[in-house]
Parts: structure tokens; C-alpha cells; sequence
């Protein structure tokens, strides 16, 4: 674990294991940290912040440090993929695209460390004059999940560390490799000791830790919404900031005048990319229905089709799942949504492999709004299909769910895609397209899909306060002497 520039053992000497999820063989090792790691964790970011050292030093000098880490993750792309495809279980070819556009987010985020900047107010009489100052927040505590662990990690700290914040990061237990590789990459960037620090080990205590302790100013989280609730909870001690990325239940809306042929592409992408173990997962099809019968023949042919298998052959699109427990959790939601009524047209079945956890592409249709497979994340490659007639029906299916964070909307009429795309409550919405993903766009939920929002100028922004300043010009008028 990364601690106040050292790297350290936990304070109780154990450790814990990584078991590749396709081979079921070990792949990591690491400190399993404790509460006093946590807490001398945030002890050495609280002083790296305190000492003014890196909240003070030029935005030049942060961004060039800043570049520094997006140059030797590119130089690094295929150790760091071959980490995250042993320990997550993802495709190879998909992580190493994944470890270029963590890069790509570094080097984004470098360019806004010049411009931690406010407003002026000019409009105070002649004898005063009003500007804002927007401040680094302070300490923030970043607690990740398993999914896109590098990536996840480059849509906040960079932001964090371009706005002069220190931090303290919690990987997932499952993932640790790559954001302890990142580590290692920070320290040769030129960053000062203490400003990053990484503890490695469980969600309790080392997360509850990080979202409690009151010398934390902000806890970022991405991860499920249950534990984001958590996290709002544990928060409160000392009102700090949270920022939470939560789950999905994102929709794609596909009318009868949209390319088809695009659209069919775009619903299996969206469904079993990163084996749909994705926020983003678009595992609602909301098809119209003059199309639904041909449209639904063409997803189950295309889906068959879909390279599941070995994470590290080059043509596999559909790795393995990442534990057992995520792997229970989305049989149990193909058995709800065969108890439901709903059409179960492919797959639903474990696929044979001597070692590894691997769930056939899966379809549904005849799904209805109220089904649990219509409104539940299942993090998994099942994809759900349901019905709609007008534009005002998809809308509200769209939005029937608590969730709010991603949809996608296919048609060739650009009042329908107007329309429709300002009416679904989410926060990203993709127009004949899905899932594409650039560092200057704001990404983040609605409802319970999260707090905030990362990415783009706005993510600088949430690592800051704003201090407002009043300069008096000229002689002051006493206030004894006011009328
Ligand atoms: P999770 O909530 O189980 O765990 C996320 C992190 O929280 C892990 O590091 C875990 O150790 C930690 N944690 C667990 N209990 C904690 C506690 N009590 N206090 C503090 N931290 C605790 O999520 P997961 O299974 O790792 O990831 C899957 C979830 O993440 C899905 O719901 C998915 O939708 C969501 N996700 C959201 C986004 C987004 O940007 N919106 C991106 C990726 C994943």
C-alpha cells in the first residue's frame, strides 16, 4: 500500500488473494489493510494538503506531473491490461483500449490545472469590487469498484489532483492491481509524498473508514447504489462532500424509421460489452412494435454469434464473470425473469469451461415494465426487451425505473430524437449512437444513479470550493458616521 510516499505492508502484517476469474488461478496478493491504515492514510494526505505544497504549486507544474502519469500509462498499456483482464476477467483487446483512454483522461484533466479560476464582480459601486476564488476541497477519499478499475480511477483522481486536492483511494478487494501500478507511476510523475496515498483491503473497514472519517473533506464513490447509501450515512459525522456513481438500467429506444442495421450493432454492444457487468449496460430495449417481432429474430441471431470465452484470446468479446457472487446473482435474475413470464429466446445457461464463470449471451422478450428483469441492474450479458407504441409510452418506460443514468435513442426523425432525449431522465443520452465515451463531456445519474458529475470542466469544479472575496477600494465610510 501506498502511505505518505512509503510502500507498506498493512498494520496487521496479513494479506489477502486474487484468483483470475477465467483460469482460477492466483494473480495478486495484497496487504489487507485495516482501520489505522485508513486512518494514517488520511493522516498523510491531510498533511501533504495542509503544507500547501501541492494545493499552491503552479497549475503548470501540476500538469506537467499530470502528463507525465498519461505518458507512462501509454507506455505501459499492455502490462496494465494483461492485470485488469487477469483479475476482472474482461477481454484483452477491450482493456488495453480501455488503459489508452484512461490516458487520454490524464492527459484532458492536465490541461485543466490552468484554470481553477472565478468570476469578478464588477458591479459593486466604484468603491468596491467582488471575485470568487475556487479552492481545492482538500482531502478526498475515492473508494472504486471492479469494473473499469483504471479507468474509474483516472475519471477522478486526475480531476482531483489538477484542482490541488490530495486523496486517498480504496480499489476494489477484487482489483487492486493496476491503481497500485498507478501508484507507482504518480511517485515517478513527481508528485509530492502524501498527496496520493492507496490502501488496499475491504469495503469494512477501509471504505467505511475513508466515507467517515472527518478529516476526509470529500468521498468520491462509484459502485452500487446500496452502498452508496452507505456512504451518504457514514458521511454525515462531519457534513463532508460525497460525489456517488451508481448503478443503471439504461434504456435503448429503437423506433421503426431508425438504421436498423446500426441500431442492432448498437443493442448488442451495449448489452454484452465487459460482459455487461457495466453501469452503462444498455439492458432495456424498448422497440417499437410494427419492428418488434423481425427486430428481436435479428438481436437473438446476431447475439449467438458473440465470442464468449477466454479473456486472453485476442477474439473474445465476452470474458468471464468476476466472482461467484456476481455470477449467482445473474442466474438468480434468469430464473426471476423466467418465473415472471417473460420469453426467455437465448442462452440463460452456464457455458462449460474447466475453470472459468461464463453466462451464454441472454434474451428476453415479452418483458413488462413491472418485471424485476425490467427494473433491476443485473450486471450481467441478459438483455431485456419490452414493447411500445408512440414516442410518449417509450418515454415512460424509459423513466420507470429509479435509476436515470444513461439511454440510448435511435430513429432518423430529429423531432422524435429531440423530443424523446429531453424527456428521459438521465443523465447521458446518446442519439444513434451508445456508449462512446470523451474526457470534456459531464458524465453522471440522475435519480439513484449518483450525486454529481465527472468528467469534463464540470469535474474540476466538484473538487473545489468557492470562496467568495469582497475588496474595499478607497477611504471606508465609518460605520459610526452611516446615516
Ligand atoms: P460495490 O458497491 O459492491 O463496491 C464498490 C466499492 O465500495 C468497493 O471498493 C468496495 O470494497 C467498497 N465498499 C463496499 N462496502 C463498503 C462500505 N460499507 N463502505 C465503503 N465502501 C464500501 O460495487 P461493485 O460490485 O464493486 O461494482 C458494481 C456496481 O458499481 C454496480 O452497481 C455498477 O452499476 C456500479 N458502477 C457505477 C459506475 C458509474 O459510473 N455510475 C461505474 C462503474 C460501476
Amino acid at each position: 500500500m501506498l502511505i505518505a510516499g512509503e510502500w507498506v505492508e498493512s498494520s496487521s502484517g496479513e494479506r489477502f488473494e486474487r484468483n483470475s476469474p477465467a483460469h482460477d488461478v492466483l494473480v495478486g496478493s495484497y496487504p489487507l489493510g485495516t482501520q489505522a491504515d485508513a486512518d494514517a492514510a488520511i493522516e498523510a494526505a491531510r498533511k501533504a494538503f495542509d503544507s500547501g505544497e501541492w494545493a499552491y504549486m503552479k497549475g503548470a507544474d501540476r500538469a506537467t506531473c499530470l502528463r507525465r502519469v498519461a505518458q507512462t500509462i501509454r507506455d505501459n498499456v499492455d502490462a496494465l491490461a494483461l492485470v485488469e483482464t487477469l483479475e476482472s476477467g474482461k477481454p484483452i483487446a477491450q482493456a488495453r483500449g480501455e488503459m489508452e483512454g484512461a490516458a487520454g483522461i490524464w492527459e484532458y484533466a492536465a490541461t485543466l490545472a490552468y484554470h481553477t479560476y472565478g468570476d469578478t464582480y464588477n458591479t459593486l459601486g466604484s468603491d468596491m469590487l467582488g471575485f470568487t476564488l475556487r479552492e481545492p476541497i482538500g482531502v478526498v477519499s475515492m473508494i472504486t469498484p471492479w469494473n473499469f478499475p483504471l479507468l474509474i480511477i483516472s475519471q477522478k483522481l486526475p480531476f482531483a489532483l489538477a484542482a490541488g486536492c490530495t486523496a486517498v483511494i480504496k480499489p476494489s478487494e477484487l482489483t487492486p492491481g493496476t491503481t497500485l501500478m498507478l501508484g507507482r507511476m504518480i511517485g515517478e510523475a513527481g508528485i509530492p509524498a502524501g498527496v496520493v496515498n492507496i490502501v488496499t483491503g475491504y469495503g469494512d473497514p477501509v471504505g467505511a473508514r475513508l466515507s467517515a472519517h472527518p478529516a476526509v473533506d470529500m468521498c468520491s464513490f462509484t459502485g452500487s447504489t446500496n452502498v452508496g447509501k452507505m456512504i451518504v450515512d457514514a458521511s454525515k459525522g462531519n457534513l463532508k462532500k460525497v460525489s456517488l456513481e451508481l448503478g443503471g438500467k439504461n434504456p435503448q429506444i429503437v423506433f421503426a424509421d431508425s438504421d436498423l442495421e446500426a441500431a442492432l450493432d448498437a443493442v448488442v454492444f451495449g448489452v454484452y460489452f465487459n460482459m455487461g457487468e457495466c453501469c452503462n449496460s444498455g439492458s432495456r430495449l424498448l422497440v417499437q412494435r410494427d419492428i418488434a417481432d423481425d427486430f428481436i429474430k435479428k438481436i437473438v441471431e446476431r447475439s449467438r454469434t458473440v465470442p464468449v470465452g477466454d479473456p486472453l484470446d485476442e477474439k473474445t468479446k465476452v470474458g468471464a464473470i468476476v466472482n461467484q457472487m456476481q455470477f449467482d446473482k445473474i442466474l438468480a435474475m434468469v430464473e426471476s425473469g423466467r418465473n415472471a413470464g417473460a420469453t426467455l429466446e437465448l442462452g440463460g445457461q452456464v457455458l462449460k469451461s474447466p475453470n472459468g464463470r461464463y453466462i451464454e449471451p441472454t434474451v428476453f422478450s415479452g418483458v413488462t415494465p413491472d418485471m424485476e428483469i425490467a427494473k433491476e441492474e443485473i450486471f450481467g450479458p441478459v438483455l431485456s426487451v419490452l414493447t411500445f407504441d408512440a414516442a410518449e409510452e417509450a418515454i415512460e418506460i424509459a423513466n420507470s425505473t429509479l435509476y436515470g443514468l444513461s439511454a440510448g435513442v435511435w430513429t432518423r426523425d430529429i423531432d422524435t430524437a429531440f423530443h424523446v432525449s429531453r424527456r428521459i431522465r438521465a443523465g447521458t443520452i446518446w442519439v444513434n449512437t451508445f456508449m462512446d465515451g470523451y474526457p470534456e463531456l459531464p458524465f453522471g445519474g440522475y435519480g439513484e444513479s449518483g450525486l454529481g458529475r465527472e468528467l469534463g470542466r464540470s469535474a474540476l469544479e466538484e473538487f473545489t470550493e468557492l470562496k467568495t472575496m469582497q475588496l474595499h477600494l478607497g477611504e471606508r465610510t465609518n460605520w459610526w458616521h452611516r446615516p
